[in-house]
């Protein structure tokens, strides 16, 4: 039992690690896992840790029909000196109770998520890789349990954190992605579930990413799902323009997620006296900043590549080519920064490193 009621059973057949330089994203899992069981009686109740293992749960569950889920992703890093640090991590788990509130589920206690995220990062402690880039990917989720169909909120539910080791994002350095603009599907609505981390964002996104990934891009840039005009956030990341000087972001307006990361940029542009505004952007005005010749850099930002520069961006037949296809000076100087304080090798003016 650790302070906050955590059980604790240890494996006895732990499992051979990976070799870290051949690591595929999310396939292999470290040895423990978190449980936490709701029920409408008892609330959250049963906190453990256990070894890593299949659950089983009623085919009539209601997540397997409707999705009422939520999860996060954060990473553990292994830094100079030995220790493991992990980056904002109260950031996702209060924004798990900001999905939890959207889609229904009873807030967890993020206090006690965070212990218990630490507990089984210290009992997997081995699992964090070491080398250069590698990290340890932290998926907290919540599922509804509940044996029923009627469409209605859940009685019973479970919350888990599980890991895993991931390679480094950027194997051959850091290198810019071409993205192209959806015009046809859309991810999210005023009033939707967009700001949310619930699985049916992610399952009504991957037609277009298909469609996408056939015509050789890396990712879609989405737009607003009433006009087909503002800017509203990549697949997996958020999305920044330096446009004359000035870096511009969509504004949190309900349908996009609240980056940790995108968060973080906006901080650290602040401190560094670099003019950044949130607003809302059309896809015109970002084209058209282009043709003036004042579009100077354009990166995504998410845990997986923490800043993706973006070399390319298609929409409508035109394609413009951002910085020569190049790396921005922005984008690589906030790249270094928020790794190297990730690392713990950068002074961390906001003492976000935990
Ligand atoms: N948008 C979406 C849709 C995402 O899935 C993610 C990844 N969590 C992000 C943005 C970036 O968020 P963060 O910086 O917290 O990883």
């Amino acid at each position: 039992m650790s302070n906050k009621n955590i059980s604790i059973t240890l494996t006895t057949n732990k499992k051979q690690k990976p070799d870290v330089n051949n690591l595929v994203f999310g396939k292999v899992f470290t040895d423990h896992m978190f449980v936490m069981d709701y029920s409408s009686d008892k609330g959250w109740h049963d906190a453990r840790i256990t070894p890593y293992q299949p659950i089983t749960i009623e085919p009539s569950a209601m997540i397997f029909h409707y999705g009422q889920t939520v999860f996060e992703g954060l990473k553990a890093y292994f830094s100079e000196d030995g220790k493991v640090l992990l980056f904002r991590p109260e950031k996702n788990m209060q924004r798990l109770n900001q999905s939890n509130d959207r889609l229904c589920i009873p807030a967890i206690d993020e206090e006690l998520a965070l212990e218990a995220l630490k507990e089984l990062i210290n009992i997997d402690r081995e699992w964090v890789p070491q080398a250069e880039g590698t990290s340890l990917y932290v998926r907290p989720f919540i599922i509804s349990t509940e044996p029923t169909l009627g469409v209605h909120p859940a009685n019973n539910y479970k919350f888990m954190i599980i890991m895993s080791p991931v390679g480094s994002y950027y194997k051959e350095g850091i290198h810019p992605v071409k993205i192209a603009v959806e015009n046809k599907y859309v991810r999210a609505v005023a009033g939707g579930t967009g700001q949310a981390k619930t699985a049916g964002n992610y399952a009504s996104s991957l037609k277009a990413q298909e469609v996408a990934e056939e015509k050789g891009y890396s990712q879609v840039l989405w737009l607003d799902g009433v006009e087909r005009k503002y800017i509203e956030e990549v697949g997996s990341m958020n999305i920044f323009f330096k446009i004359n000087g000035e870096v511009v972001t969509p504004e949190l307006n309900g349908s996009i997620l609240a980056g940790i990361t995108r968060d973080s940029i906006i901080h650290l542009l602040k401190h560094w006296n670099v003019p950044v505004v949130e607003k809302r952007i059309s896809i015109d005005e970002i084209f058209q900043a282009y043709k003036d010749g004042q579009l100077e850099e354009v990166f995504g930002t998410g845990t997986a590549a923490v800043i993706s520069p973006v070399g390319e961006l298609f929409w409508n037949n035109e394609r413009i080519i951002v910085n020569g296809g190049q790396t921005g000076e922005l984008s690589m100087k906030l790249y270094n920064t928020l790794t190297g304080i990730q690392l713990g090798k950068e002074s961390d003016p906001f003492g976000w490193v935990v």
